[in-house]
């Protein structure tokens, strides 16, 4: 009998060891993995220079409370935001970076009210669920956060909602949770252009698509947008818990001491593990993942696309969405028994987010074995 609470719909498998894109179960099973836990060991599961950086960190000294100057939170943050004039805070999770995010918005607008759109997902405490759209993760849990609205997402019905009562308005560039759903480059330019008209914050959560997952550090710029505040997290410390707000400077008065915190955020071990992840994401490390993304998007549109499963495919580098005329559940299921791990999304999707570092080869061949697992379903 277990001992935890059922939050989880667990698989009868644990995993006990990995290595590069493979990993092991307890029962002796191997896996090639397209999942990087869920967009987190984005350089797989044994990156030489994270566990370097993490094991010289814990000799010597793996906590120390934020009373204290930090060189390696002020290292990670210059690698997040270079010369650009904008701040970083660090906390622990994607939630509670959107949720620092909700309230530097509040604070530093003087206004309460903030959009967010269909199909989203920011998180499971109570601002982030409450920027969340949906009800199999919220019911239950009222009151929510008052003054969250919701408009279509990628849908120019939604600019009009776009207001100056508004705090802010936050979205992802790809919904991850709810379908990997890209936004059009359009209707984000119409978004933003419209939130700096109405002098309205734009937040991007890119705690998914983040930290090189689309072939760009993160996934607004390939768009060339300027969002006020960008949150990340998954990818960021390589699967040690980290969150970080990105947010403009002149929004600093919003946040003096004493006004927010976090015991454990930007602890040493996270820092030195995003350290050595920054590091290797170079323009030469992305210019790979979009090779690699642009191979993929090829391969899923001769080989998979066709299948009568298949309703389309939908992306941004490495992080791709078939959507099926099937459950998705027994898929990943069936995948499983044929050696690869994939994940679900809303709306009966199959996402595939493979460890950056994947090779063309162990793409085709995880390819090849959603083909097969499909294909009998003809
Ligand atoms: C996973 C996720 C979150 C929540 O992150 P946690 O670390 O699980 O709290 C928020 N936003 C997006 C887009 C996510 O994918």
């Amino acid at each position: 009998m277990s001992k935890l609470f059922p939050t989880y719909a667990r698989y009868p498998f644990d995993i006990v060891n990995g290595h590069d894109c493979y990993l092991a179960d307890d029962h002796g099973n191997t896996y090639l993995d397209f999942t990087s836990g869920i967009g987190v060991c984005n350089l797989g599961y044994s990156n030489a220079a994270v566990q370097a950086s993490v094991a010289k960190q814990a000799q010597k000294i793996w906590h120390t409370s934020n009373l204290y100057q930090s060189q390696l939170q002020e290292q990670v943050a210059t690698l997040l935001v270079g010369d650009a004039d904008k701040l970083v805070f660090f906390c622990n999770s994607g939630t509670e970076a959107n949720e620092a995010a909700l309230k530097l918005a509040r604070k530093a607008s003087g206004k309460s009210a903030v959009l967010a759109f269909s199909d989203s997902f920011h998180g499971r405490t109570y601002g982030a669920l409450s920027m969340t759209d949906n009800p199999a993760i919220q019911v239950g849990f009222g009151p929510l956060v008052p003054d969250i609205r919701f408009a279509p997402y990628n849908d120019v019905a939604a600019i009009t909602q776009i207001t100056a009562d508004l705090a802010a308005v936050i979205l992802e560039v790809v919904q991850g949770e709810g379908g990997v759903n890209p936004a059009s480059s359009e209707w984000l330019h119409q978004v933003a252009a419209k939130c700096k008209q109405e002098r309205v914050l734009l937040i991007i959560d890119e705690v998914q698509t983040g930290n090189g997952r689309t072939g760009q550090l993160f996934a607004y710029q390939n768009y060339d947008l300027q969002p006020d505040i960008v949150t990340t997290a998954k990818g960021l410390a390589n699967g040690l818990p980290v969150g970080a707000l990105i947010g403009n400077a002149d929004l600093a008065s919003a946040f003096t001491p004493g006004s927010h915190g976090t015991t454990f955020g930007g602890n040493k071990l996270a820092m030195a593990a995003a350290k050595a992840v920054l590091t290797q994401l170079t323009p030469a490390f992305l210019a790979q993942v979009q090779a690699k993304a642009a191979y993929l998007e090829q391969l899923l549109q001769t080989e998979i696309a066709p299948l009568s499963q298949v309703t389309g495919i939908t992306g941004l580098g490495l992080m791709q969405g078939i959507h099926l005329n099937v459950a998705v559940g027994p898929v990943v299921t069936a995948l499983q028994h044929a050696q690869l791990l994939t994940l679900s999304a809303k709306h009966d999707t199959l996402r595939l987010l493979p460890p950056l570092t994947i090779t063309e080869e162990q793409l085709a061949q995880g390819v090849a074995t959603i083909k097969q697992v499909l294909q009998p379903c003809f």
